[in-house]
């Protein structure tokens, strides 16, 4: 973790603050390796402190070997309070995103201390991940591969779009996973054309596509993972959508480059997608930053200022939905290399029919 905490205090002395203040989850794991539910991070110069109650401190001492472990022995606040006097903290920089009431709980707590509001500083940092990051994020893959593979032999007319997510949940727990990275979309038939239709009682019929939109979270990180499957023969317009929609995740990947930007990948998809036709079908940008959180830094969207460079995660999700009959997705995660890319997913696009 230390490499992380360099890379926060030469950010923290770009903006003149001598100390860094976090609660969110999964900014304080990434800083700290401490996964428990609560506490503070504190990043100093040369320190680095976790503020945390008396259920985690042994936790937090064995997760967290570079930090100073703080056992609030009554109110966070106060503890901190305490830590910035000893430290000699007068400018602390914090997050924007955090409540309204800690912003005045920690005006009021340390009245000496200048609070400058940061966004993005840790997300920024995260956005790069490393060797330890992709060996959790490829087993999430993994994960999630395993689950569709599974998946396949049980969808059949007769299911419904729960049972599905249930059995695509359970299996991923059974590898291992702690859970569902979010809450699954299953989206059958018409019910396609919902870009986040989550499974509902809906009972899968024959000739019907299923949109699975799924992920595994895997010790704090998450895979994010999109297949439209056929149960039966489809529909021949939802053939010639599902087509499109593979073309345009195959020029999207291909434009997922160093140096290349953000905003230019979001164009290959929709460029390909508008040309056959179905540009106001799509609506939605073609990726996002994918880690700790499901959707983070960078965007990969027509108003995205972000270059990609090696080491970002993203995903290529391109989609077209259209009302009364129905939609199709194929989402990727990818890496970018130094020298390209490399899709982290194995499983195939080809339109896959099931037997009815
Ligand atoms: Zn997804
Ligand atoms: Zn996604």
């Amino acid at each position: 973790m230390s490499g992380r905490l360099e890379k926060l205090r030469v950010e923290l002395e770009k903006i003149g603050a001598e100390a860094f203040i976090t609660e969110k989850p999964e900014n304080r794991l990434y800083l700290s390796g401490f996964s428990g539910s609560t506490g503070s991070v504190v990043v100093t110069a040369d320190q680095a402190f976790l503020v945390t109650d008396f259920r985690y401190v042994e936790q937090a001492a064995e997760q967290a070997p570079d930090f100073v472990i703080v056992n609030n022995e009554r109110k966070a606040v106060e503890a901190i309070a305490n830590l910035l006097k000893e430290q000699r903290v007068s400018r602390l920089a914090f997050e924007s995103s955090v409540s309204f009431q800690t912003y005045q709980d920690w005006s009021k707590a340390f009245a000496d201390v200048e609070l400058l509001p940061t966004n993005g500083l840790v997300e920024k940092i995260r956005m790069y991940k490393d060797e330890a990051e992709m060996v959790i994020i490829r087993e999430a893959v993994r994960i999630a591969e395993a689950a569709f593979e599974h998946i396949q032999g049980y969808i059949r007319p007769g299911v419904r779009e729960i049972d599905v997510a249930m059995e695509l949940e359970f299996f991923m727990r059974k590898q291992g996973a702690t859970g569902s990275a979010f809450d699954m979309i299953v989206a059958s038939g018409p019910r396609g054309a919902l870009p986040h239709g989550r499974a509902t009682e809906k009972v899968i019929q024959a000739g019907e596509m299923v949109t699975m939109d799924f992920g595994a979270a895997f010790q704090g990180y998450n895979s994010d993972i999109t297949r439209t499957v056929s149960v039966g023969e489809p529909h021949p317009k939802m053939r010639e959508i599902y087509d499109v929609v593979l073309r345009a995740q195959l020029a999207g990947l291909q434009a997922l480059q160093p140096g290349n930007t953000c905003k230019a990948a979001d164009a290959a998809t929709r460029d390909l997608i508008t040309q056959a036709g179905y540009g106001d079908a799509y609506g939605h940008s073609a990726g996002h930053g994918l880690g700790l959180e499901v959707h983070e830094l960078p965007h990969v969207s027509a108003a995205s200022q972000f270059v990609l460079e090696p080491g970002m995660l993203v995903t290529m999700e391109p989609g077209i939905y259209i009302t009364g009959l129905g939609g199709v997705r194929i989402e990727d995660d990818v890496l970018i290399t130094a020298d390209g890319h490399e899709v982290l997913n194995k499983t195939t696009k080809e339109l896959l029919i099931l037997p009815v």
